[in-house]
């Protein structure tokens, strides 16, 4: 198990999904990931999450790596995407086959279910945990199963070092999806395993997830990372920074005349790691970084303000 700091080792990791160009928020996340990972003398990878072939778009992960670069982040090798690590992640499967079952729910089913009364919203109703043989038959005449995992209903407490200790209880989590992709939850926890990643920092939508991560880490008997989930940046209307609220990414910034250092500063301002307007480098903020020190609630971003031809730093 990695200390809460462990200084000196190990490997921190971003691991944006290629759906679309990094906004200010994913930047951030970005930036910090980084900042965490380097003050602690860790090294720092870049993960392409994209094995949701239907939402990867064709020169997005080149164009997210050369907007992180040109804040001035730098990536230790390997890069590691995940569409090139089917054999893993099978691998990982066959070794979890005596203890996943078929699912043929479709996320509809699950939410109705859910719903019902003393359930817990969110939750797996169980629906096909016990089903016999012949009826799994039928149901795959109708529907290809996705896989889960039998958590049989365990807790899992992890260390995050913004929101101390985090207790959940697991779900039967999804390890293969339907049409045969190994599921989020499965390769992250694999992707860690497999590169040393033992300090993990992403948006703080994330935190629920890490409880089940960190048991499916253990089930694979790898040492389970430090957490750190950073707040998001949201609209004006407290709802979460998206592409369609504006000019939010370096390319839109950019006539504008934000360059990528002055973003860097915009970023870092929001960190309280600079002064408005000051003009900094990833370097300074090394030097400044104190995550003890980082605001606790969501950045608050007015993309309206950002566009114009006189930026409001
Ligand atoms: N690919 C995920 C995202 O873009 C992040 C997964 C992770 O950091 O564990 O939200």
């Amino acid at each position: 198990m990695s200390s809460d700091t462990g200084s000196g080792v190990g490997a921190g990791r971003y691991a944006p999904s290629p759906t679309g160009d990094l906004h200010l928020g994913n930047l951030r996340t970005g930036v910090l990931a980084w900042l965490f990972a380097r003050s602690t003398g860790r090294s720092f990878g870049l993960r392409i999450e994209d094995l949701d072939a239907a939402r990867v778009r064709a020169g997005v992960a080149e164009r997210q790596r050369a907007d992180l670069e040109s804040l001035g982040l730098d990536f230790d090798p390997p890069l590691v995407v995940q569409s090139a690590r089917s054999a893993a992640y099978a691998a990982t499967l066959a070794g979890l086959a005596d203890r996943t079952y078929e699912c043929f729910c479709t996320r509809r089913e699950i939410a109705e279910a859910a719903s019902a009364p003393h359930r817990e919203p969110g939750r797996y109703p169980g629906t096909c945990r016990d089903l016999t043989p012949v009826q799994r038959a039928d149901r795959r005449r109708v529907r290809a199963p996705a896989l889960r995992i039998r958590a049989e209903g365990a807790q899992r407490t992890v260390t995050d070092l913004l929101h101390g200790a985090v207790s959940g209880e697991v779900d039967d989590i999804v390890v293969r999806r339907n049409d045969g992709v190994p599921a989020y939850q499965l390769a992250v926890v694999v992707d860690d395993g497999a590169f040393g990643v033992d300090q993990v920092v992403r948006g703080d939508d994330l935190l629920s997830s890490a409880p089940g991560q960190a048991w499916l880490a253990d089930q694979l008997d790898l040492p389970a990372p430090t957490y750190a989930h950073v707040p998001l940046a949201l609209n004006a209307a407290g709802r979460r920074l998206a592409k369609r609220d504006g000019a939010v990414t370096l390319a839109d910034l950019a006539p504008s005349g934000w360059t990528p250092a002055r973003v860097l500063g915009l970023l870092a301002g929001s960190l309280d790691l600079a002064e408005p307007g000051e003009s900094v480098t990833t370097a300074d903020l090394l030097s400044r970084f104190d995550p003890a020190r980082l605001p606790r609630e969501p950045w608050i971003v007015e993309p309206g303000e950002l566009g114009t031809d006189r930026p409001a730093g």
